[in-house]
């Protein structure tokens, strides 16, 4: 996938090769020596803050389970042992890679401009595993300056502190608490086979209701059936539906996307939106459009699969992440390789949980 990359040669400012064979104490000192020569990280109030967990970010299901049947103290022994040993990419990987690519353009655009993606690590790993964490960064050339080691405890207080535009978790209880507060957030699922992605745009696929809408027609599904919801949308065309949890999100591209085109670059803007919602066009998709017309935000592509399984058109637009509230589709997208991100909100959970 990327191997060619103009990156890789990026001029020597940049040079940070680690050492060959450094222990802990090196790597880190090595890490916070290059500091002051990395570009700073926005300032909160302009970035576009997106905090992913560690377990989000890297593949840490083997450690996983030495911590839950060996117990913290093994757990931690293992990481530091292995603390040069390179954490394979977890969920969120080839999105916070892409985020950095928009970044980039970003930043040969609007030198002087802070308006682009913050991503701050938020885990609540034990300190000392934060070396093997900076080491794996490192290795990716991950620009991620800020760590939040939030010791177990809720991210909720950090995630407003750093006034977080995403957050994206493997930790669905805290997913769940962070969306309870009003903060976009998704659980994280690994793709079940490895599909490639664009190294030259970010692509992001939302579904509607319950995710970018709020579940107010959807609780008319569930409730009266979908004869009554397709009479309802239809009476109810002209009126916006309130927002989802992830409407600020959509919100945040759409604001990145016009500096492109600000800039002449519409046609070459990295940043490429979907909707996949299951509605279908003619009885119920008007109103999601100008929904979203009435909230000036324009999606690039919008798909009105009319019930039909998400997962085969995903592979066809293999986003770096796609939200849905439903697991249905969560699961039928994983299945087929695309990552998924389950947003826990909306009248589906009480489902889910009943059943
Ligand atoms: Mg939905």
């Amino acid at each position: 996938m990327s191997g060619s990359s103009p990156e890789a040669t990026k001029d020597g400012d940049e040079a940070h090769v680690p050492g060959p064979e450094q222990d802990g104490a090196d790597a880190k000192g090595f890490y916070d020596s290059e500091l002051p020569k990395r570009p700073r990280p926005p300032k909160p109030q302009h970035a576009v803050t997106v905090a992913v967990s560690s377990r989000a970010l890297f593949d840490l299901v083997e450690e996983r389970l030495i911590y839950e049947e060996q117990g913290v103290e093994k757990y931690v022994q293992y990481q530091q042992q292995n603390e040069n040993v390179t954490l394979k990419p977890g969920p969120a990987f080839y999105f916070v890679k892409a985020l950095e690519h928009v970044n980039s353009r970003l930043c040969d655009l609007y030198p002087d401009d802070e308006e682009r993606f913050d991503i701050v690590l938020m885990t609540n790993n034990h300190a000392q595993v934060g070396v093997r964490l900076i080491n794996s960064i490192k290795h990716y050339g991950l620009t991620i300056e800020r760590f939040c080691m939030t010791g177990g405890k809720s991210p909720v207080g950090y995630l407003t502190a750093y006034l977080t535009n995403l957050y994206l978790s493997a930790d669905s209880e805290k997913v769940q608490e962070a969306i309870e507060a009003g903060i976009a957030s998704a659980t994280m699922f690994t793709a079940n086979k490895d599909i490639s992605y664009s190294d030259t745009e970010l692509r992001v696929a939302f579904d509607g209701d319950a995710v970018l809408f709020s579940d107010e027609s959807e609780q008319i599904v569930k409730e009266q059936g979908l004869d009554r919801f397709f009479e309802h949308e239809q009476l109810n065309e002209n009126k916006p539906l309130a927002q989802g949890p992830l409407k600020g999100f959509l919100e945040d591209l759409g604001k990145l996307q016009k500096k492109f085109y600000a800039k002449n670059e519409r046609l070459s803007c990295p940043i490429r939106t979907f909707l996949v919602t299951a509605r279908s066009a003619a009885s119920s998709g008007a109103r999601v459009l100008k929904t979203l017309r009435s909230w000036g935000l324009e999606i690039d592509e919008a798909l009105f699969l009319a019930g039909a399984p998400k997962g085969p058109i995903l592979v066809k637009i293999r986003p770096h992440i796609f939200f849905d509230d439903q697991m249905f589709h969560i699961e039928g997208a994983q299945k087929l390789g695309t990552i998924a991100a389950h947003v826990p909100y909306g009248i589906d959970q009480k489902y889910q949980k009943s059943t």
